[in-house]
């Protein structure tokens, strides 16, 4: 088979500053050692987020000419919600400025001080959600998805068995909802299968509790089932992420992820008086029902992003680009947690650098070596980013010390790629040198967005 190649061509281009390990030096001591505080000219490859992060295509630019601003009821909201209702098939579409802002409306109705809401893995806007309605959020996934070098498939399916026995133990009443997040973001990008999804929904329909669906990556989902699952190869992306929505009852979104746009999110569902609770709670703070804290061209821009990303070509495109950086660095002795997700490759720091306890953070360790080497920027999702901590407010480790390095959409080409592998290369082999780090200061919840840190 031949290459599989970039499947779009460029028409508009975006310098990017070339810097010195010298300078890469002085700007992240400025930034207090954490690479969220660079100014994003300073970083050479961004990989911080795949969020918001994509290159839109002449299609969306076009539809975004064709944004009708009115308050009320306009056309490109009468766009949005038809192409949304197209792939997710639900009754009531709340659009939302981002996807934090749909699970804020929905936690705040549902939860209360002693629910617990399950979910594979909760992404952390998911999780301070919920825990801020003094609600319990817990991680269910399947023991497979918590072994970095595992293979399995679908390391992100829900253990359903530890579903029913939380459901048996804690009572249907404490659990107002299910989510499910596909693909699982904190457990590694990692999908969940078509099985799991309708064994999911069967035990949650069983004790009457909504399922949603954590939907940010449903595109990038569909394509594993696709490309793994058997019965499903000849399926469409876009009829694999229907019948996946069809097993819940909602969903949250951030269209800064499969909806392939820079900003935007929305909130769905079939319960028309949850709906309506929900309705009034935007017009508080994100605005009127048709526009949801969007501008007319911000709906235009999603309801063609949404679709572009079922696109077979693309989604092929995608997962070849994100697996082909994942196989070139594991190849050579990077640990990587396998097998490569669909929008990052993720990278044991605990296991690549044995010599730095979690307590002093070896993935803040690893991110500011992978930038002051190549000005490259990842994240940390590990013990800065989930650490709870003891009685004395010591740092507990979380369980896993992973460095992401999202990829954004349609973003960077082969020659950047064939860059980051040799840059993690150099990395690995003069990890030994590499040295953990101490928080100077820290805020009380998302503290990995702006803590300060300091070399051991
Ligand atoms: C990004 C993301 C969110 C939150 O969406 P925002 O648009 O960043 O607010 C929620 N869940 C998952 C799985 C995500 O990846």
């Amino acid at each position: 088979m031949n290459t599989i190649i970039e499947p779009f061509r460029i028409k508009a281009v975006e310098r990017i500053r070339m810097t010195t390990p010298e300078e890469r030096l002085g700007f992240l001591k400025d930034a207090g050692w954490n690479v969220f505080k660079l100014r994003a000219d300073d970083v050479l490859i961004d990989l911080l987020t795949d969020s918001g992060t994509s290159a839109m295509s002449d299609q969306q630019w076009g539809a975004m000419m064709q944004g009708d601003e009115s308050y009320a009821g306009s056309r490109s909201w009468q766009r949005f919600e038809a192409s949304v209702q197209d792939i997710f098939g639900f009754k009531y579409i709340i659009p939302t400025h981002q996807g934090r802002a749909a699970e804020r409306i929905l936690f705040s109705i549902i939860c209360k001080p002693g629910h617990i809401v399950p979910n594979n893995s909760h992404f952390d806007t998911t999780r301070a959600n919920i825990e801020f309605t003094g609600a319990q959020a817990l991680d269910l996934v399947i023991k497979e998805g918590l072994e970095p070098q595992n293979p399995h498939p679908f390391k992100g399916n829900m253990d359903v068995a530890r579903l029913e026995k939380l459901i048996e133990d804690e009572g249907r009443e404490k659990i107002p909802i299910c989510m499910l997040t596909v693909t699982n973001n904190s457990g590694g990008g990692q999908p969940v299968s078509m099985a799991n999804v309708r064994a999911v929904s069967a035990v949650c329909r069983k004790h009457g509790i909504p399922l949603f669906l954590d939907a940010c990556r449903i595109a990038e989902n569909a394509w594993f089932i696709k490309s793994r699952e058997e019965g499903f190869a000849d399926k469409t992306p876009k009829e694999i992420a229907q019948e996946m929505c069809s097993y819940a009852d909602g969903c949250t979104m951030s269209a800064k992820k499969d909806g392939l746009a820079n900003i935007g999110g929305f909130l769905a569902g079939n319960d028309e008086s949850l709906t309506r609770q929900e309705r009034d709670l935007l017009i508080l703070t994100e605005g009127f029902p048709t526009y949801g804290g969007l501008a007319g061209r911000d709906l235009e821009a999603i309801a063609v992003g949404l679709q572009e990303a079922l696109e077979e070509d693309y989604l092929r495109y995608r997962m070849a680009s994100t697996q082909y950086l994942g196989e070139h660095i594991s190849k050579k002795g990077v640990p990587i947690m396998q097998p490569p997700g669909g929008h990052a490759i993720y990278i044991d720091a605990r296991a690549m650098l044995p010599h730095i306890p979690p307590t002093q953070y070896p993935g803040i360790a690893l991110c500011n070596a992978l930038y002051l080497k190549g000005g490259i920027r990842g994240v940390e999702i590990g013990t800065v980013m989930f650490g709870k901590k003891d009685a004395d407010g010591n740092d507990l480790p979380a369980p896993m010390d992973l460095v992401r390095l999202a990829i954004p959409r349609r973003v960077y080409t082969q020659s950047h790629v064939d860059y980051m592998v040799e840059v993690i290369l150099e990395v690995m082999e003069e990890r030994d040198d590499i040295r953990g780090y101490r928080i100077t200061e820290e805020a009380p919840f998302l503290r990995h967005f702006t803590a300060t840190f300091e070399p051991t």
